[in-house]
Order: structure tokens, then sequence, then C-alpha cells
């Protein structure tokens, strides 16, 4: 394990992160935030690991501006600010929440931060993952809340922003276990509702699917993205890359991400660290 790598991936994350929620603001675009959040990531000395994800309300995760989308904060919005950053493909991914103007969410957004900070204490060699989701469950509930079930925290690899590992938001009754050399993230997401989310449309994030004999502005894709998740506006100097993109994914060579929302009534809050488990301490890189 790089390490180095990992603690300044996740400082820049960690940067990006406080950096990003000051300019969440009513009025402003979601395209300016998600814009600025990526530049400042790359002036950092890093590549965005994935798409500014900004979703909101209901919105769990998946949604990333793409430019003329009308897509501006409003007063009461719950918005989960969702980035990673990465060095040479070591990867820090962390996300907190922000309620637009006022604050009647607060103990739901409270309650993901509580829940994750719960997991973090509870981390030792060889915990079993279940357990991680046992305490993150336990503590949404007694604040009167229910975690995503169908929404998970992920081990992390190179290039690879979600490796085998799943670290569940409840007691899945996994054997897994989490043990030195290993770098995940954690990610509780809380929710008023019936703690599932359901696919919606897509949220301009796409990822390779097919990753060898790739030909044309495929290829030049790939050399550019390889196996990171990417944006459809960072895509625009490739020709046509609208069509390029609606087709990559029609032929099976991406996937589009579609946006992953609670039911319409319902409020999901999110909040996320990456960590790396080493030979005696568990560090938490976006902290
Ligand atoms: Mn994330
Ligand atoms: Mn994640």
């Amino acid at each position: 394990m790089n390490l180095k790598k990992y603690l300044e991936a996740g400082k820049i994350g960690k940067e990006a992160r406080e950096y990003g929620k000051e300019l969440i603001k009513e009025g402003v675009s979601y395209y300016e935030v998600a814009e600025k959040v990526e530049k400042y990531i790359r002036d950092a000395g890093a590549e965005p690991a994935f798409p500014v994800n900004l979703s909101p309300n209901n919105f769990a995760a998946h949604y990333s501006p793409i430019k003329g989308d009308g897509m501006y904060f409003k007063r009461g919005d719950v918005v989960k600010l969702d980035l990673g950053a990465h060095i040479d493909g070591y990867i820090s991914d962390t996300a907190v929440t922000v309620e637009v103007g006022t604050n009647k969410w607060e103990s739901l957004i409270n309650a993901s931060a509580e829940a994750l900070n719960n997991a973090i204490k509870t981390i030792r060699p060889g915990i079993m993952v279940s357990e991680i989701g046992r305490v993150v469950e336990e503590t949404l509930n007694f604040y009167g809340y229910n975690p995503i079930k169908n929404l998970t925290g992920h081990g992390l690899d190179v290039y690879d922003l979600h490796s085998g590992l799943v670290i569940p938001n409840f007691d899945d009754g996994s054997p897994e276990r989490l043990i030195p050399g290993m770098a995940f993230a954690i990610e509780p997401f809380a929710t008023n509702g019936k703690g599932y989310v359901h696919e919606g449309k897509g949220g301009n994030i796409y990822i390779f699917r097919k990753t060898s004999d790739l030909k044309g502005v495929y290829a030049a894709m790939f050399e550019k993205f390889r196996t990171l998740p990417f944006a459809a506006r960072w895509c625009t100097a490739f020709e046509n890359y609208e069509s390029v993109l609606k087709k990559g994914t029609w032929l099976g060579i991406l996937y589009h991400f579609p946006v992953l929302h609670e039911r319409k009534k319902f409020m999901v809050a999110q909040t996320e660290h990456t960590m790396v488990f080493t030979e005696d301490s568990v560090i938490v890189t976006t902290r």
C-alpha cells in the first residue's frame, strides 16, 4: 500500500469538501460548484477520482451537473456533496450534507455524521463488516431514522473506486472482515423513508464497462479516464461527445449511472470518509 499517496489524496479530498461546502448557497448553480470543486482538486495536484456528485433532497447519489441543466440550489434543499481525489490511482472518497439556508433537517444530517463517527470508533483489526453495519443502523434508529440498505460503503483499490469489499449500512450477516492493508470508505445514508433507493434517469456520470479492444474515440477516452467514473462535462474535447456517450452506453461499452432516489416525499442525508488500515491503526484520510 502506498500510504503517502492515500494520505495526500485524502488531504486534498477533505480540503475540496470544505471548500465546496461553502459554495453551496441559494441561487448558485450546481454546474458552478462542481466545476470549481474539480478545479480545486486539480490545482492542488490531484485529479478528481470521479465527478463531483450533487444530489438534492430525496436524491441520494449520482447526479453530476451538466451545462444548461437549469439546476440551482434552492432554500431548504438538502444537498449531498460527494467528491473524491486521486493521486496515481490512490483514491479518497468523501461526502457531506449541506442544508441550504434552513435547519429543518439538522437531526437527519447529524444522525448520518454520528453513525459514521460511531462506525469509525468501532473499527479494529478483524472486525466483521456486518458489525460496522449494525453500529450504523443502531445509531440511525436511535435518532429515529433508517439507513438506506441498498447503498453501502466499499473497498478502494488503485484506480478502482469500488473494489469487491462491501461495507453495509445495516447488519447484513456478511462474514467479511476488515484487516490491515485495506483501504475503504464508510458512508451511512440516513433517511426518514423506508431505506431503499430506486434508479432514476441518467445522472451524467459514466464508466467504462468494456476495458479492452476499444477502438477510435472510445480508445482515446479510455486512455484519459481509465477505470474511474467520469462526467459528460469532461468529454467536450471529443467531437460529438454527446452522441459518442449515448452510443457507447447503448453498445454496452459504457455504463451511464442512473441517479438513485428515495420516494419523493422522503429526505436523505449522507456522510462519508475514507480510511486506510495500516499494520497498527486505522487512519481516516479525509478528516
Ligand atoms: Mn462518495
Ligand atoms: Mn463511496
